[in-house]
């Protein structure tokens, strides 16, 4: 049986009229449907009333009051995603989709406003993100363990972080620091932190993911550009990790993707009528044509390198390791003692030091990675007091330092090494603190570009960096495993880089 659909005509007190046709219920929002329309006479407004009910009467189902945030839960329900493209796209929706567009009416999207959002995220990832610079607070309380509580101290910092939960200082969808980077910050064991994250997840508190720190469960709200939240009181931003925000672009190739997403959930509003229009077909994501990225200069680099020495011999050899040598932070991780052949000038690259999932996995890089790299005299001077150092205070309590030893440990005996997401964490905070925008990757990325500006070629290059394996495979014929030109090419770096550091 066709339903009638029910008209009316009202005056509003500026005079003109509107006329509205009520057609049914929205299954969705439960609000009523109407179709509406305005008139400046009396008369038109009868002719518009007459349209509106032909309309209704020929079935066509008016725009919902639906808000994007209602269609991206009712499209990511339905959307036929594989495992972890569901992974990635909910991502992308929790994280900036839906802080940026949830509470916009489905209808009311067009295509000027994609463009401006993907032109915000072109520049910086952090929708809260205005250009000018402003320090990231990570509203972790400061969490303190009292020795007179009678219970364990897991448990404290349970509490301490749900009651921040519940309060709303941690919002939905903050990242807390990894379990590693909490422990450090705050001077507790690794062991209680991890404790505490698992009962905050039993809660359903906080949401851990795989290979990366948790973020607090709940959907984030939404996110204006330039407003973000105060610390609370009795905030301290050392003990948070607080950090000065550098913008992070988002990629073209990461941007398409979330205009893929929204295309989907228009189609989708299209099909359930919810909408008459699909504004992706309007909107320009951005093309992947990206503009080489400069490398970092040897003079700041060398700034750097100052500034992870004032702070630590460690931290200082080890980011001279990476611009010297360009192997992975993980590689650096993994070497050994026994791995450093200061005689003959040479380190061995065995082992890549990964984190997946919280758990460390040392990857036998007897294939391809596993490569012999030259060191420049200067260089091994510097590992060789740094070693001498280690070797100077284990004596002391009549400890030897073992071939098995870490050259990159935080205890005594060198016995475990550096995490390397701990490494880089320390590097960029050794970074941010010289003023200088370099991180691990951009250490290889200097040891690159430098070494093709000098001259050196790309084969010997890409050996160096461990990306191509015939090269290594090469190298292993040779009684001197590493080429002249590698020879070269340490030396060359080495004195670019302390080239630098004597300007200053
Ligand atoms: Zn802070
Ligand atoms: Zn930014």
């Amino acid at each position: 049986m066709p339903r009638v659909a029910k008209g009316y005509i009202e005056q509003l007190p500026s005079g003109s009229f509107r006329v509205s046709v009520y057609v049914g219920t929205d299954p969705l929002t439960r609000r009523a449907i109407r179709l509406k329309a305005t008139a400046k006479t009396e008369q038109q407004a009868h002719i518009e009333l007459g349209r509106l009910l032909k309309e209704a009467a020929e079935g066509r189902t008016p725009e919902s009051n639906a808000t994007m945030a209602k269609l991206l839960d009712e499209y990511a329900a339905i959307a036929e995603w594989d495992v972890s493209t569901r992974q990635t796209n909910e991502g992308f929706i929790r994280r900036t989709i839906k802080p940026a567009l949830g509470h916009l009416e489905v209808r009311k999207v067009r295509g000027p406003i994609l463009d401006q959002l993907y032109a915000r995220l072109k520049r910086c990832g952090d929708l809260s993100c205005t250009g000018k610079p402003f320090t990231e607070h990570r509203n972790v309380p400061v969490l303190v363990l009292n020795p007179r509580d009678r219970r364990p101290a897991w448990q404290q910092v349970t509490e301490a972080l749900t009651e921040a939960i519940q309060s709303g200082s941690l919002a939905p969808g903050d990242e807390l620091p990894s379990i590693t980077e909490l422990s450090a910050l705050q001077d507790i064991g690794t062991g209680v932190i991890r404790r505490a994250f698992e009962a905050l997840a039993a809660d359903g508190l906080i949401l851990s993911r795989r290979g990366q720190s948790p973020i607090v469960a709940g959907t984030a709200t939404r996110v204006l550009p330039g407003m973000r939240k105060r610390p609370g009181p009795g905030h301290d931003c050392r003990r948070a990790g607080c950090r000065p925000h550098v913008c992070h672009p988002m990629k073209a190739s990461t941007i398409r993707g979330i205009h893929s997403i929204l295309s989907g959930a228009f189609a989708a509003a299209q099909r359930w009528e919810w909408t008459d229009r699909n504004p992706t077909r309007s909107a320009k994501p951005p093309t992947t044509i990206r503009r080489p990225i400069p490398a970092t200069s040897p003079d700041d680099v060398a700034k750097v390198i100052a500034e992870a020495r004032e702070r630590s011999a460690a931290l200082g050899l080890y980011l001279w390791l990476v611009v010297v040598t360009g192997v992975r932070r993980g590689e650096l991780c993994g070497l050994q003692i026994r791995d450093v052949d200061l005689d003959r000038g040479l380190i061995h690259i065995a082992f890549n030091y990964v984190v997946r999932g919280g758990q460390r996995v040392r990857k036998d890089t007897k294939t391809h990675q596993d490569r012999w790299l030259a060191i420049d005299p200067d260089t091994c001077t510097l590992i060789a007091t740094y070693l001498d150092e280690i070797r100077v205070e284990l004596a002391t309590v009549g400890v030897e330092l073992r071939e098995d030893a870490y050259l990159f440990s935080n205890d005594s005996a060198h016995s475990g090494p550096w995490n390397p997401d701990w490494a880089t964490h320390k590097v960029a905070e050794a970074a941010a603190a010289a003023g200088v925008k370099l991180d691990i990757k951009g250490g290889r990325h200097y040891t690159a570009s430098q070494l093709l500006a000098g001259g050196f070629d790309l084969r010997n290059t890409a050996a160096r960096l461990g990306h191509s394996g015939g090269g290594a495979t090469t190298l292993r014929h040779y009684a001197d495993p590493v080429p002249e030109v590698d020879r070269r090419a340490a030396a060359y770096l080495a004195r670019l880089t302390a080239g630098s550091t004597s300007q200053d």
